[in-house]
């Protein structure tokens, strides 16, 4: 029905992405890798510590003024899918301190967009290297390619933040029976002082993982309010990246 709604399916491990066996030494045994909350690979010995990124040292470094961001773009991608992706990584230079810069033979971290099963990330900067999946069926849009790089900085859902429940309400009987319901669970995150923000390019949609076509999310103030309908970055996205990087000191 809509972008993140297809965004956002849950998305298994498949043969597929044990090509991963080749590019990174973490990465080596696929069957180290789950993916949860929807589109966030994990490695299975760090599934139940989804700090925050500060507290991990998933930070990518910054470099005076910048931080800069190695990526590599497969070559599977047509010269218009890639266009997307570049286009993506641009709306982060025109608001952040963030710099995307080409991948050489020095940097041990890097983005590694390809097309895998679905569209997914790990959050924060991984040591030796990371894949982003952005399928190419499916995945490439402005705000996915936004929302896949916002985990790999270090972002949650928003549905999942520490003081989520004060705003929304999960509604369990909703939820498609079986591992969805993990992508609803509550993680501790630093909210950077920001407030929650239903307009968030990371917020799940009201009939997210719905099994009955009923809101698997109630907004507490307003039953009727809907969102989910983002199609790129809010302020406050890009508020949390300048604070989380700390671009304007
Ligand atoms: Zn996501």
């Amino acid at each position: 029905k809509d972008l993140l709604a297809l965004v956002l399916r849950e998305t298994l491990l498949t043969s597929s992405q044990q090509e991963l066996s080749g590019l990174r030494t973490t990465e080596r045994n696929p069957e180290r890798i789950s993916i949860v909350h929807g589109d966030i690979a994990v490695l299975n010995d760090s599934l139940k510590n989804a700090d925050p990124c500060t507290a991990k040292g998933c930070k990518w470094p910054k470099s005076g003024k910048y931080v800069y961001v190695p990526y590599i773009i497969s070559s599977a991608y047509s010269q218009e899918q890639r266009n997307i992706i570049l286009g993506g990584m641009e709306s982060f230079h025109l608001s952040t301190c963030i710099r995307f810069v080409p991948w050489n033979s020095d940097d041990c971290s890097y983005i590694y967009f390809e097309s895998k099963d679905g569209c997914w990330s790990f959050v924060g900067r991984q040591d030796n290297g990371q894949y982003l999946s952005l399928q190419k069926n499916g995945c490439l849009y402005h705000g996915t390619v936004q929302h896949e790089i916002l985990h790999a900085l270090g972002f949650h859902h928003e549905q999942c933040r520490s003081d989520r429940d004060k705003y929304v309400c999960i509604n369990k009987k909703n939820i498609e029976p079986g591992q969805f319901a993990r992508n609803f669970k509550k993680e501790q995150t630093n909210n950077l002082g920001t407030p929650y923000d239903f307009y968030s390019i990371m917020h799940y949609g009201k009939y997210d993982f719905s099994i009955n076509g009923q809101p698997t999310i109630f907004a507490r103030a307003d039953p009727y309010f809907d969102w989910g309908h983002a199609k790129h970055m809010s302020s406050n996205d890009i508020n949390r990246i300048n604070k989380l990087y700390e671009c304007c000191k």
